[in-house]
């Protein structure tokens, strides 16, 4: 009998361990989630393509690609300060570029595509958006963090 319950002590517990792991999966662990219609109502069809679908834009086509102005570079989607303007680059591709990211809200994981490099994720919603490359300035980080203008609004230093 006491081997009974034993066993199904051992059951039960497992039985919730895998709860909880379809769960925590189904969350994807980021702290702000929306659904896709959820996001496409707050964010321009570029601003979507690109944090929610990884697309690319077109270079040159940003803004923020020749700002010099001091400030910080936020996510466009939850507003997570991702860039630092002292950290902003002209790397000459016609993307936005950054010599590092500020720590901890920037989220890294390998694209399905190699030749893209690491691929970059605003650590709090998710979004994407850009990849690292290893050309960046040598007298620094040597990193090129390489970001789509249109998932980055930029607040301006007061
Ligand atoms: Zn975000």
């Amino acid at each position: 009998m006491k081997l009974f319950i034993s066993l199904l002590l051992v059951v039960s517990i497992q039985s919730c361990l895998s709860q909880d792991k379809k769960n925590s999966a189904k969350k994807n662990s980021f702290k702000v989630t929306k659904t896709n219609a959820e996001w496409k109502k707050e964010l321009s069809p570029e601003a979507y393509y690109v944090l929610r679908e990884s697309g690319t834009e077109r270079p040159f086509s940003s803004a923020l690609n020749d700002n010099k102005s001091e400030g910080v570079y936020v996510c466009a989607a939850c507003k997570t300060p991702l860039y630092k303007s002292e950290n902003k680059f002209d790397s000459g591709t016609g993307w936005p570029s950054f010599d590092r990211v500020i720590a901890g809200n920037v989220a890294f994981s390998k694209g399905g595509n190699g030749f893209m490099g690491i691929e970059e994720h605003c650590a709090t919603c998710g979004g994407h958006l850009g990849h690292q490359f290893n050309d960046g300035p040598k007298e620094t980080t040597g990193k090129r963090h390489c970001i789509n203008g249109v998932a980055l609004e930029f607040i301006p230093k007061s």
